[in-house]
């Protein structure tokens, strides 16, 4: 990884070009976890989700249901994946920071299956008996996980993911942190 941040640095010496730490308020009851910072997105600015159009739909739905400063937001990898492409090696490399992150949690909304897998596998449970899907919620001894499609330029073009669809999980989560009524 130290060799991909020397070249990185050499390449745009303006971006954050380290691991992405998490955003927003620390220690709110809810957690976004998404999957890893992108390029020209988080790498540049440090910042999760901040600066590509993933973080642009995300922002905005946080604003309109009344959230935007009240969550807490971080990436299953933390670093800039080798090709932009995250794989099982690197959610692994990162298991540690996100056991972390998940500490003391009422309230995790996962976007994307590799982020509910990530979640998953952090609590030490077994896949299978937690299965991916939109606007699913999973009870985990008390903590509450809810699933959605990753708010990606692609899903959304692609027509999976459509604006009123995300804000819908977006409320289902933050209800059930108690940030807005259910
Ligand atoms: N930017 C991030 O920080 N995470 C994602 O999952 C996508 C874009």
């Amino acid at each position: 990884m130290r060799a991909q941040f020397k070249r990185l640095r050499n390449e745009f010496p303006d971006y954050w070009n380290q691991p992405v730490p998490p955003g927003g308020r620390q220690n709110s009851s809810l957690l976004i976890v998404g999957l890893a910072p992108g390029l020209h997105g988080a790498n540049r600015t440090g910042k999760p989700f901040t600066g590509d159009a993933s973080g642009e739909l995300l922002f905005s739905v946080l604003e309109a249901v009344g959230i935007r400063a009240e969550v807490e937001i971080t990436n299953a990898v933390k670093c800039l994946p080798p090709k932009n492409l995250p794989n099982a090696r690197e959610v692994n490399n990162c298991q540690r920071f996100l056991i972390e992150d998940l500490q003391d949690r009422s309230v995790i909304l996962a976007l994307g299956g590799v982020a509910h897998k990530a979640v998953i596998t952090a609590f030490g449970l077994r896949q299978k008996n937690f299965v991916f899907g939109h606007e699913r919620v999973h009870d985990i001894d008390g903590v509450v996980l809810v699933d959605s499609y990753h708010c990606s330029r692609y899903n959304t073009q692609t027509g999976r993911l459509t604006e009123p669809m995300f804000r819908s999980v977006v409320e289902l989560a933050a209800g059930h942190a108690g940030l807005i009524s259910p």
